[in-house]
């Protein structure tokens, strides 16, 4: 990790460590024991459910399962692999940006590139391994406090050389990120050295609104897009996010399932309109899986197993058609 990102991570340990220790005396206080309550004589109406306030001071919830998100983020920061995964996803963006850009009829309308922020552009691995080292689920306030330090934020491999590439010719470089705050996102693109102007323009999350497509539309009206870059298939399209989280195992299976064939129809644009970087640390395919990470680990049926051992069920997920 860099100074920098050590000594903010020192510094947001610190600062939660409070919070941690409230959370600790909180769960201390819950755990004695409570005389029951009788049980009431007539069943109240159920009243109509108000979202919970938000509370700026509760405590930071432990992570859940942990280790399940410590290797992935190695994967991202230790391994070679995921350095020459993202080579070779830009450098083909390269050679698709420069392919395009040479056969474009004279009066075409401007032309741009639609990426994604964060794990697509900017690599914000640093604040995974903050989570991971204080044992924290993630929150919006850690994110909000990350987002503060721009110059702890690098670029995922390969990116910089392909934007300047893309810039050199010509193309517009819209970024339409579920971020919201544009002054901390700008300041963490120029920090790793790209710009911020009127040809690179953020399409950041207003209203609330998580889904791209209407923010794709609008620039679509104005531009040609060349292709699309993203870490999560909803930067492609939002027919790949799912309708709600799953509460079955076997709403989970069809869930993954449906993704999946969405992925088989959509083949042929991997690779020519839609970029994918790799990012196994989290994302829409991560809400699928939340409840039921073993349940949904695939098998081998032809596998003897040991005695003692525990066959796993064999849940319905995809399997490659060839
Ligand atoms: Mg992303």
């Amino acid at each position: 990790m860099k100074p920098n990102a050590f000594r903010i991570t020192s510094a947001i340990t610190a600062a939660s460590l409070g919070l941690i220790l409230a959370s600790c005396a909180h769960h201390d206080a819950a755990s004695v024991p409570m005389p029951p309550e009788p049980a009431p004589i007539v069943a109240a109406a159920p009243a109509a459910k108000a979202p919970p306030a938000f509370d700026p001071n509760a405590p930071y919830k432990p992570i859940n399962l942990p280790n399940r998100t410590l290797e992935a983020n190695l994967y991202i920061q230790t391994s070679a692999e995921y350095r020459a995964l993202c080579f070779q996803a830009y450098d083909a963006m390269t050679n698709r940006v420069k392919e395009l850009m040479a056969n474009r009829p004279p009066g075409s309308r401007p032309a741009a590139v639609v990426l994604d922020l964060d794990e697509t552009v900017l690599d914000n691995s640093a604040f995974q391994s903050f989570q991971e080292l204080n044992g924290l689920e993630y929150d919006g306030r850690l994110w909000d406090e990350w987002e503060r330090h721009p110059e702890a934020t690098r670029l995922v491999p390969g990116a910089k050389e392909f934007l300047d590439t893309a810039t050199q010719l010509g193309v517009n470089l819209l970024y339409v990120s579920n971020r919201v705050n544009a002054e901390t996102t700008t300041a963490a693109l120029v920090h790793n050295g790209l710009t911020v102007d009127e040809h690179h323009r953020l399409y950041l999350k207003e209203n609330r609104i998580s889904n791209k497509d209407s923010r794709r539309a609008a620039i679509r009206e104005k531009y040609d897009i060349l292709f699309l870059v993203g870490d999560n298939l909803a930067d492609f399209s939002s027919e790949f996010t799912p309708a709600q989280n799953p509460k079955t195992v076997s709403d989970a299976a069809a869930a993954i399932s449906e993704r999946s064939a969405k992925v088989d129809a959509n083949r042929a644009k991997f690779g020519t309109e839609w970029f994918v970087l790799p990012n196994p640390v989290y994302g829409e395919w991560q809400r699928l899986i939340q409840k039921h990470p073993r349940e949904l680990l695939r098998s081998p049926e032809t596998m003897t197993y040991p005695k003692g051992t525990t066959p796993l069920s064999p849940i319905p997920v995809p399997r490659q058609k060839n």
